[in-house]
């Protein structure tokens, strides 16, 4: 079998390269070895995939090389990938501000990928193993469950290592490092934390509770909402701040954003001092965090009246509201994780054509590489924009 271009990986990112490939009049060839395609996209969002971040830019990514995704983001913008879904008449919303998702499902976006496929005429191989990419001359020779294929381009859209349930496997960084490319170290990204014996029971007790939080990780703010689970802590703040969290490090939590907690509570004192704390913090926090905070953190009494609690112990609480510090015992990890931060190191490939420098008849694309967008439909946008970027290249 020969091909112009084989791409090794059916997700967001090969899907879309292998269309605009084939539209350039290309023969095409997506291979995967899972039962289906866009695994990854069936799943995301609640099943409803956030396809897109209207706001998208480059400071939404993390990288080892900041500018490399700027070309491709440049050049395919969150609104060439709506005109697209609004081609394919499916109706979508926006949830949180820029956050774009399908209106009914996320089945919308992979039946749209595989119409453009089909209209481009590209190939897919669902089911099919590779087991060896050699260099032949210019070109490229493939060893798979379906036999020996040549290629003119190869394209690794493999993904990263987070859920490998649905056919995440290392083989883009193997790949890489067999022809001599580098790979930054992989750790699993926007993954709930995980608490310690007696923090994670009190984190389950709470299980379903969410608040608005500002959580600080590193020298990263989010302002996003917190979640308490049975094993620790999740919700948009806590998978954002799990991307720049290193392990052992403590999060510093704002349960009362943009609030001054010590001004509140002396004010409180003052002109409520007969109230007990649990009842004037139910005034800030959903009920059941509330008493929670009061029984993890004995003050005096339970029945104690705000008059009688010391400005030392008033500050103490101001410091739990505002600067709540808790160290996770570590992450879910790659089982939940929805993205990889690291991979293929950029530095040897190209940000407009993907391919790799000295050898381009090689290219990465999408996650595998060292390119990780933050919550919020930053991570599809980068496939879509790499994945085109290369297609229209090859
Ligand atoms: P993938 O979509 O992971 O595709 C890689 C493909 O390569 C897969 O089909 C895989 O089977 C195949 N493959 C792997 N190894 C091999 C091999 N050895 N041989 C052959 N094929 C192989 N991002 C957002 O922007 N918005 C969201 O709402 C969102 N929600 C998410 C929810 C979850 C639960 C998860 C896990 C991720 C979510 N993401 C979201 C992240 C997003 O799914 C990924 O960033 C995106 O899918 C990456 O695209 P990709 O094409 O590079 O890789």
């Amino acid at each position: 079998m020969t091909y112009d271009v084989v791409i090794i990986g059916a997700g967001a990112a090969g899907l879309m390269c292998a269309a605009q490939a084939g539209y350039a009049g290309k023969r095409v060839l997506v291979i995967d070895h899972a039962t289906k395609a866009g695994k990854k996209i069936l799943m995301s969002g609640g099943g409803r995939c956030n396809f897109t971040n209207l706001g998208t830019t480059p400071q939404h990514f993390y990288s080892s090389n900041p500018y490399f995704c700027i070309s491709a983001l440049k050049r395919y913008r969150p609104e060439h990938f709506v005109e697209l879904v609004e081609r394919h008449g499916i109706d979508y919303v926006e949830k949180t501000p820029g956050q774009l998702f399908c209106a009914t499902s996320a089945k919308e976006i992979v039946r749209m990928l595989l119409t453009e496929c089909e209209w481009a005429g590209a190939d897919i191989r669902l089911s099919t193993q590779v087991t060896r990419v050699e260099e032949q001359g210019s070109a490229m020779r493939l060893t798979t469950s379906i036999g020996s294929i040549d290629a003119g381009v190869v394209v690794v859209a493999s993904g990263g290592l987070s859920i490998p349930t649905m056919g995440a496997s290392s083989f883009g960084y193997d790949l890489a490092r067999q022809f001599g490319l580098a790979v930054r170290p992989t750790t699993p990204g926007l993954v709930p934390f995980t608490l310690s014996d007696q923090w994670k029971a009190r984190a389950s007790d709470l299980s379903g509770v969410s608040l608005p939080v500002t959580v600080s990780a590193g020298s990263q703010r989010f302002n996003e909402p917190m979640l308490f689970t049975h094993r620790g802590l999740s919700g948009p703040g806590m998978l954002q701040a799990s991307s720049v969290w290193a392990p052992g490090e403590a999060i510093e939590i704002d349960l009362l954003p943009q609030q001054d907690a010590k001004a509140l509570l002396h004010h409180a004192r003052e002109h409520t001092p007969k109230r007990q704390l649990a009842t004037w913090l139910m005034d800030y926090l959903p009920k059941r965090v509330a008493q929670s905070l009061c029984d993890w953190y004995p003050e005096g009494h339970d029945k104690q009246p705000l008059a009688q609690y010391s400005n030392t112990q008033l500050e103490r609480w101001a410091a739990r509201l505002n600067r709540w510090q808790l160290k996770p015992a570590g992450t879910e990890g790659w089982r939940t994780a929805e993205v990889t931060m690291g991979g293929v190191d950029t530095q040897a490939i190209s940000s407009k054509t993907f391919e790799v420098c000295g050898l381009p008849q090689l290219r990465f694309i999408g996650e595998v590489l060292d390119v990780t967008g933050e919550l919020g439909g930053y991570n599809f946008q980068w496939a879509w924009a790499s994945g085109v970027a290369c297609g229209q290249a090859c």
